[in-house]
């Protein structure tokens, strides 16, 4: 057996060798996260005058795709603070987007306040994607009694599924996330999975723990999401990468134009993220999210190293009723039972890999992918599914 390796945090993040076992350092100290997030910030974000020659190059080309077509663009809304900045940024610059908002049966209460009262102010028009819950919930409940870790993505693969969807049936070229470098940053690899498109995984577990047949789920796996790219042209485009994106700054604004309210961290719009990460995540896999979260926004000069070491060292779950009536609501809800939940909450955690994949087969054809990827890679246009 070898011996644990000695302890080690990041000296300008803090994720530390307990947060991520394959975590590497540099001479000065410093992890290969930030270096990923270094790499992230010189190629895909851009700053001050490339910026803008940047969006004035997008804003032109969504004009140009939406001629005779009553909406710009598809921009995606959770109601949170990204999604909802992006909405206001819009505004600015006059586009007229369709507002998607997909209902996966989570939003909070204060979520869909937020988004009704966002589209309202300005002036646009919504869209709600309804996933069918019956069948969502027996995949999330196969998700649970399967323990892998990724227990997002049955709703974030009918998210990306919807946004598609609805592209792709208002003849729309240009979808717009808010995603973006500056406050996601990256995550250690152990901190979520690669399964996000791979279909063949999902419906593994699905098959082998669901109880209904998966009809109206709106699924999108790798093919899929090459075909609507590729084939039908959308581009998936993350404008707050070209602009100056201060998380705190763009609350401000939200909530003195359009009385937007806050929702305590990041993704808390959603109850079952809520609980997901912050109980589901450190106490059955060891993974506080926070940690990559704050260490994002340390890189990106938005916390001192400090403040984020102080907010990390609080529990996430800052008020124990909150979390009593969080896990309460999730158990309702999924008809899960106190002692089935118990059960999940004890069972080792299994490896996506345990059950069949598409990614198997791509990692063997990778190289022969990334050569074709690199012909036809659009410079503007990036994504991630990290979140
Ligand atoms: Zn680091």
């Amino acid at each position: 057996m070898t011996a644990p390796r000695p302890y080690q945090i990041c000296s300008r993040c803090i994720l530390d060798t307990n947060d991520y076992p394959e975590i590497e350092f540099d001479n000065d100290g410093i992890c290969n996260i930030c270096r990923t997030f270094d790499k992230l910030r010189a190629t895909q974000v851009f700053e001050k005058e490339a910026g803008e020659k940047k969006l004035n190059e997008l804003l032109a080309n969504i004009r140009q795709s939406s001629k005779g077509k009553p909406y710009d663009c598809l921009l995606t809304l959770s109601g949170g603070t990204d999604s909802s900045y992006l909405a206001y940024l819009c505004k600015q610059w006059k586009l007229n987007p369709l507002v998607l908002h997909v209902d996966n049966g989570w939003n909070s209460e204060l979520a869909v306040k937020n988004i009704e009262e966002l589209v309202k102010r300005l002036g646009f028009d919504l869209y709600t994607f309804v996933i069918d819950w019956q069948e969502l919930r027996d995949l999330q409940i196969a998700y649970f009694k399967s323990s892998v870790i990724d227990l997002d993505i049955p709703s974030e693969n009918a998210l990306l599924g919807a946004f598609f969807r609805v592209c792709r049936k208002y003849r729309l070229k240009y979808l717009l996330s808010g995603h973006n470098v500056m406050t996601e940053g990256w995550l250690p690899p152990n901190f979520t999975s690669q399964y996000k498109l791979d279909t063949m995984n999902l419906r593994a577990i699905q098959k082998k723990y669901g109880t209904v047949k998966l009809k109206k789920y709106p699924s999108i796996g790798f093919f899929r999401y090459q075909y609507y790219t590729r084939l039908c042209g959308i581009k998936f485009v993350n404008p707050l990468n070209f602009v100056e994106y201060n998380k705190e700054e763009a609350k401000r604004i939200l909530k003195d134009e359009l009385d937007w309210q806050e929702y305590g961290a990041k993704h808390y719009e959603n109850v079952f993220t809520r609980f997901y990460q912050g109980y589901i995540l450190p106490e059955k896999y060891g993974v506080d999210k926070r940690k990559a979260h704050l260490s994002t926004l340390i890189c990106s000069d938005q916390l001192t190293r400090n403040e984020a070491l102080k907010i990390a060292a609080a529990p996430p779950y800052s008020d124990p009723e909150l979390l009593q009536s969080d896990k309460n609501f999730l158990l309702k809800k999924l008809g899960m039972s106190d002692s089935d939940f118990e059960l999940f909450m004890k069972t080792a955690p299994v490896p996506h890999s345990a059950f069949p994949s598409y990614l198997k087969y791509y990692r063997k054809l990778s190289p022969l992918v990334r050569r074709i990827k690199s012909v036809f890679r659009s410079p503007e246009s990036s994504s991630s599914l990290q979140s």
